[in-house]
């Protein structure tokens, strides 16, 4: 079987049965982040997890060199890592960066990368530790492995959605989205915000903390490939379905007007689009979060997802 038919997730799911965690305390393939306790055997405090997570970002795949600037995409590629700690209710600590490129990258387009790069990790306080640099035949790939803390067992999981939980979202859904269509349809300057939200997206560190002190929040993970695939994992992890009601969907004033007038369904961008690092997270419905959000649905204990007022079965973004 070829990668094509086998798709991301069945391969990872392949993957992961080939493996198991050395303790059921831990957290290994499955979620945002791996979870490892820290104890006097691993040569950590008790009182705190350690959280672990990689992701790459590929020339062509991820990204096209004449659309995204080198600074732009020092910001991403930490951004959206960082995002995998927030996604856990977890404070980053440090970023490990490896590149392979091209031999005739020039030096300029790397000082630029790492301006960027440096900018977001200082914001939210993760170092740069190490790496690996070595030469591409072609194109750039970009891999940044981040780690973060969080206190024993307060890590929210995919796996831990109960019947009865609202589900939430916070900021707007599909800007990001909007924003790459203009790109690949040659509209850079049409809607500036929505660009930007493309480019240089926010992880959602200090929402994602206050959430983590909240014992009603219960699963909770980032929207990278959009809510009709991200909820999947939420759902398939914890053994429970949604009702989502595509009418609370949050789209933002710039998203709505744009949708009016390139005759844009801004529900199939908010979720199949994907790379808007907001956090989806399910909540017992008593829990009142201090940050701002959005519930547009509720945990079933039937196991499927019914998208009421939606025009099809929305599936995110795929990679194979
Ligand atoms: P995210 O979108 O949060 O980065 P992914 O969808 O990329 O998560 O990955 C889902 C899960 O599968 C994560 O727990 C990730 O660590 C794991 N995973 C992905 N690719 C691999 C791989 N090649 N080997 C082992 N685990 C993997
Ligand atoms: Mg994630």
């Amino acid at each position: 079987m070829k990668m094509q038919q086998l798709g991301e997730f069945g391969l990872i799911d392949r993957i992961r049965k080939m493996t198991s965690v050395p303790d059921p305390s831990w957290v290994g393939i499955g979620d945002d982040c791996a979870v490892i306790p820290l104890s006097p055997e691993t040569g950590g405090a008790p009182a705190s997890d350690l959280l672990v997570s990689t992701d790459m970002l590929v020339e062509g795949t991820h990204f096209l060199m004449e659309d995204i600037s080198p600074r732009q995409l020092g910001w991403k590629s930490a951004a959206v890592n960082i995002s995998d700690i927030a996604a856990m209710g977890g404070k980053p600590i440090a970023t490990f960066l490896s590149l392979a490129l091209p031999k005739t990258l020039p030096e300029q387009w790397m000082q630029e990368f790492m301006e960027g790069y440096n900018e977001i990790s200082e914001k939210y306080g993760a170092a740069l530790l190490g790496g690996d640099t070595t030469c591409s035949p072609d194109r750039i790939c970009i891999n940044v492995a981040v780690l973060g803390t969080c206190p024993r067992g307060k890590a929210k999981l995919r796996s831990a959605a109960r019947p009865g939980d609202l589900v939430c979202v916070t900021g707007t859904l599909g800007d990001s989205a909007a924003g790459l269509r203009l790109i690949l349809g040659g509209q850079k300057g049409a809607a500036p915000r929505l660009m930007d939200r493309h480019y240089t997206p926010t992880p959602r560190v200090e929402e994602g903390l206050a959430l983590s002190c909240l014992p009603g929040v219960h699963a909770m993970m980032d929207i990278s490939d959009g809510v009709g695939s991200d909820l999947r994992h939420i759902l398939d992890e914890s053994g429970v379905g949604a009702r989502i009601d595509t009418g609370k969907l949050p789209i933002s004033k710039e998203l709505q007007d744009l949708c009016r007038e390139k005759a844009w369904d801004p529900k199939e961008l908010a979720l199949s689009g994907g790379e808007d690092y907001e956090l989806l997270f399910t909540m017992d419905p008593q829990e009142t979060p201090d940050i701002p959000y959005t519930v547009i649905g509720e945990i079933t204990a039937n196991p499927t997802v019914t998208w009421e007022g939606g025009s099809r079965d929305y599936m995110g973004y795929k990679h194979f």
